[in-house]
Formats: structure tokens, C-alpha cells, sequence
């Protein structure tokens, strides 16, 4: 079994990749649920939606958020009515909130109701989210406490934030499959994703980083820095926030204790080097991905660095 961990539009991209080079039954995916948000009374789980329409490839590729050719008459309607529109939500998106949360009111706990949609979607890879219970993502900035949306999308991220909380984190657990799927895994593999605001809430629910640290398999991530910037989004200025470097050395430290293999874009290649411990193995390829044979080219690249680590490891 390929565990991966990941946020939600640029990691989605990988686990698509992923998706296509192995069975989807040997695929599980560990979203971070740090940025979901009850949105006219309806729960939004943004980056478990990203995986879920990027693996039944109804992502919009515009966008990379929503539902492919979506329209907006309900969010019109919403606004001529006096609600708050800020996050925009599409016609066919709403459908997936409303199940979600339809399903939620009736007991249903969020892993159960994300493998009925992902069912429901024809989706065969398990997709689990961190926890079952509530974890938000907060951040502390100039404008004050917002959560990750109100910074994300309505400050558009412009605003300084002095720290990122994990509010609910210490009392939450692991969703079922979690630490099951870390101690069975063949490879585990961290996505082009935001170490702080969608890694760092999923690495904050208890027993889940303890699990990576004691896990036999190879464990590798691929930078979601290139070049010494983010590919899209705030990850440079929130892990220099957090006093690692806006680079790959700054990825290679958020996941110290735990990674074996670094995979960092070529126009990181001068800095591999400098990365390299005797614990961390850096290897180049291009990471950027843009069409579907980027993303199957850069998941092959990774689970066969895996597989080298792998061996080097038993
Ligand atoms: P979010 O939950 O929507 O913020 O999504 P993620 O955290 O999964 O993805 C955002 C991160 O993905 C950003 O830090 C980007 O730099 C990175 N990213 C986006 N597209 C790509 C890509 O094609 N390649 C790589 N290497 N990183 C990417």
C-alpha cells in the first residue's frame, strides 16, 4: 500500500499522478481537514473536495479548486439576498457540501461520509481525512485571528501572520485507517503541499508524526518550493514565519525527524547538495506539473526513490 499525505491543489495534482501508476486499491490518501469551513450552514471540506474531483476528474482545471464548467446562480442569489460571498461556492460543488453535511446531521463521522462521496464518485483509492474530529487551522495576523480561509481567500493571503495555531488539535485523534495505513505501508509519500497550513495541521493530531517516526517504510516529499519560491500561495512566507528557509532546506527541516528523500524540482539541483545528510537522500526531477503525464512522470520518479531508499533502509 502508497500512503500519501496531502493539502489540496497542489498535492491533489500528485495524487492523480499517483493514482495512475498504482492500483487505486493500494492508494491511501491522508487529507488535512485544518481548513474546513461551515459555509451557509453547510460543511465545506475544501482540500478532501480537491482530491475527491481530482481523482474522478471533475476538477476544474482553471480554477484548480471546484467542480470542471460549474456555474455560480446560487452564489448570485446568495449575494441579492444579503449573504456573505466571499468564498464562492458553484452549483455543482453545493451538491457535494450538501451530501457531506446531510450525512454528517444524520451521526455519520467524516471518514465514513468522505468514502461514501469518494464511493458515490467512483473513486476506488481510500481517502481518509486526518481526524473525525474538528481541528481549524487559525492564524494570528496584523488583522487579527482569522481562520485559513478568511486569510486565504478573503485577505487573499496579503496580510502578515505572526503564527499558525491548530486550534482542537490537542484533543483530537487520528481518523480510523490512519496509523493502521502508516504501519502497513510500502512507501509513504508527503505531496507538493504547504508544510505549515496543510501538512503542519495533519502532523499536529496526536500519534500521527510519533507513527511516521517509528514507520518501517521509505518516507519522501516532494518540495512544493522550487526555485527558492512557492509554486502557487503563501508556503515561502509561512515557513519563514516559522524560521525555516523559503527553500528546499526549509522543507528538508519541517520534516527532519521523519523524511528519507527529498524530491526537489532540477532548478534546485545547486542546493541538493548543502540538503544532503546522512539521513536525507536529495534527488532532482522536474516537479512542476502541468499536464497529466507531468503528474504520472513526477509519481513514478518518486515511489522509484522510494523503493531505492527502501532497500537501502531494511
Ligand atoms: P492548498 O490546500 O490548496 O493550499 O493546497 P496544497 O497545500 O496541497 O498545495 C499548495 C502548494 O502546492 C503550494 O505550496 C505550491 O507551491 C505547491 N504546488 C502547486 N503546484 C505545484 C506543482 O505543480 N509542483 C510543485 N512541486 N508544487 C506545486
Amino acid at each position: 500500500m502508497i500512503v500519501v499525505f496531502t493539502g489540496g491543489t497542489g498535492g491533489a495534482k500528485l495524487v492523480q499522478g499517483l493514482q495512475q501508476v498504482v492500483a487505486p486499491e493500494e492508494l491511501t490518501v491522508i487529507v488535512n481537514t485544518g481548513d474546513d469551513i461551515e459555509w451557509w450552514g453547510l460543511h465545506v471540506s475544501p482540500d478532501i473536495d480537491s482530491v475527491l474531483y481530482e481523482l474522478s476528474d471533475l476538477l476544474s482545471k482553471d480554477r484548480g479548486w471546484g467542480v470542471d464548467n460549474d456555474s455560480f446562480r446560487c452564489l448570485e442569489r446568495m449575494k441579492q439576498l444579503g449573504q456573505p460571498s466571499w468564498f464562492s461556492l458553484g452549483d455543482l460543488d453545493l451538491a457535494t457540501h450538501l451530501t457531506r453535511t446531510a450525512m454528517l446531521r444524520a451521526g455519520k463521522s467524516l471518514s465514513r461520509a468522505t468514502a461514501e462521496l469518494a464511493s458515490r464518485m467512483g473513486i476506488r483509492a481510500r481517502v481518509l481525512p486526518m481526524s473525525d474530529e474538528r481541528v481549524s487551522t487559525m492564524l494570528d495576523t496584523a488583522k487579527g485571528t482569522l481562520t485559513f480561509q478568511e486569510y486565504f481567500v478573503r485577505e487573499r493571503h496579503q496580510v502578515a501572520v505572526r503564527r499558525v495555531r491548530f486550534e482542537g488539535a490537542h484533543r483530537a485523534h487520528p481518523a480510523p485507517g490512519v496509523i493502521e495505513s502508516i504501519e502497513a505501508a510500502e512507501a509513504i509519500i508527503f505531496a507538493p503541499s504547504n508544510p505549515v497550513t496543510s501538512i503542519g495541521p495533519i502532523l499536529a493530531v496526536p500519534g500521527i508524526r510519533d507513527a511516521l517516526r517509528r514507520a518501517k517504510a521509505a518516507i519522501a516529499a516532494v518540495s512544493p518550493i522550487v526555485g527558492g519560491e512557492a509554486v502557487t500561495g503563501p508556503a515561502g512566507a509561512l515557513m519563514k514565519m516559522m524560521g525555516w528557509e523559503s527553500g528546499i532546506a526549509g522543507v528538508a527541516k519541517a520534516y527532519e525527524d521523519f523524511l528519507d528523500v527529498l524530491v526537489a524540482d532540477r532548478s534546485d539541483e545547486a542546493a541538493a547538495s548543502s540538503v544532503c545528510t546522512a539521513g536525507l537522500r536529495v534527488v532532482c526531477t522536474n516537479t512542476i506539473m502541468k499536464s497529466m503525464d507531468d503528474k504520472r512522470e513526477l509519481a513514478q520518479f518518486t515511489l522509484e526513490a522510494c523503493a531505492v531508499q527502501g532497500s537501502a533502509k531494511a
